[in-house]
């Protein structure tokens, strides 16, 4: 099996109404989807979700000639290849579209030997992991929490056991809307907030304790994510366990928040830290540091059958919550790149399954991008 062709497709939509966060309103979200064709028919996928006009351009011009007539199987030399290749940046766009490139050639070298990706790394360690639902979201109005009750509501009905709210308006109108949600969903649902690097140190400590008694799982990205000073001053001030990573894009950016002891459950995204060669390398890390990893999805339907491949590789970890870590992060505003084979929905008890198929099990043909595609290129 080698390289043929390597197709971008560049796709998006705009979330109507538009969904916000304490930093910003997200009224685009647009992907690369990198699509890698070899002599045997059999396609990978991979994905860019934070910078994708400049990953492709890294692509086309840089990694396509590198990659072109490989074979796929060799997916880690041709990662230090391309990291080798980077210059002086190994982080940011360049570390995404090597990323993109690293989740596709894993793809196609685990359908080459006709297994999973995650038997291909080793093996699973379970065949369903539990799912969190990822929302609901800040709406652009007074009232900007008013909805969250009636989502809540709707996620339940549709099998989460654990939800992830976007907060970060105000320090006590956090501990408001959490408390109210607490009431609501009772005591055995797991909560999680997401604060977006919106706060200050203060801002952060203030909304966590005004959040402790709705007894919170974790409190997501609380300060700028190159602020690790800020982050273990937030991690030694309060009691709920603070995470982030979905923004590092390096083994080494995760050591130096290990060693400040600066985060206690690790979010990195595949489609930013190096695909699976780079997440592996952050998750012996982690286990040497004794912490949990939640794998960071917040993309197309591409990141979501990679995550539930990395996460069955994942070692189980008692946080407090309804089942063991790890979780799985589920969207739950309107995504039609997500639901591309049909709407992600858990099992009865909160979980998904985890394809056990050639490659990560996703059969996806890129005329299914259409209603959504922007442009689309071809090296070859
Ligand atoms: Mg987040």
């Amino acid at each position: 099996m080698k390289v043929t062709e390597i197709r971008g497709h560049h796709v998006g939509f705009a979330p109507s109404p538009a969904i916000g966060n304490a930093r910003t309103m997200i009224r685009r979200r647009d992907f690369l989807l990198l699509e890698i064709v070899t002599d045997t028919g059999k396609r990978g996928w991979g994905e860019v979700f934070s910078s994708p006009d400049a990953a492709a351009a890294l692509i086309r011009t840089r990694y396509a000639p590198l990659l072109l007539g490989q074979p796929p199987r060799r997916y880690r030399a041709l990662w230090e290849h391309m990291a080798a290749n980077l210059g002086y940046d190994r982080r940011g766009p360049a570390m995404m579209a090597i990323s993109a490139i690293d989740m596709a050639l894993c793809d196609l070298a685990a359908q080459d030997l006709g297994i999973s990706v995650a038997a291909m790394l080793g093996g699973g360690l379970r065949e369903r992991v539990f799912a969190y639902g990822s929302g609901p979201f800040i709406a652009e109005t007074d009232a900007p929490c008013a909805h969250y009750a009636a989502e809540v509501e709707r996620c339940l009905a549709q099998g989460y056991r654990a939800m992830k709210p976007r907060a970060g308006v105000g320090p006590r109108a956090d501990g408001n809307m959490l408390a109210s949600m607490r009431r609501q969903v009772g005591p055995d649902v797991g909560l999680m907030v997401d604060i977006n690097q919106a706060y200050s140190v203060r801002a952060a400590i203030a909304s966590a304790r005004h959040m402790e008694a709705s007894e919170l799982l974790w409190i997501e990205e609380p300060v700028e994510p190159e602020d690790i000073p800020g982050y273990a001053a937030v991690a030694a001030a309060i009691s709920t366990a603070v995470a982030g990573g979905e923004a590092l894009a390096s083994a080494a950016a995760f050591r130096d928040v290990l060693v400040a002891g600066a985060m206690s459950i690790l979010q990195p995204d595949l489609t930013v830290c190096g695909g699976y060669t780079g997440f592996m390398r952050i998750a012996a890390l982690a286990a040497a540091f004794d912490l949990p990893i939640m794998p960071h999805v917040f993309g197309t339907i591409v990141n979501h059958q990679a995550a539930l491949q990395v996460a069955a590789l994942l070692p189980a970890r008692r946080g407090g919550g309804p089942a063991s870590y790890p979780y799985v992060e589920v969207d739950i505003s309107s995504n039609p790149l997500l639901a591309l084979q049909g709407d992600v929905r858990p099992n009865a008890d909160g979980t998904l399954d985890i394809p056990d198929l050639p490659g990560t099990g996703l059969d996806l043909d890129a005329e299914r991008l259409e209603p959504w595609r922007r442009e689309s290129w071809v090296c070859r």
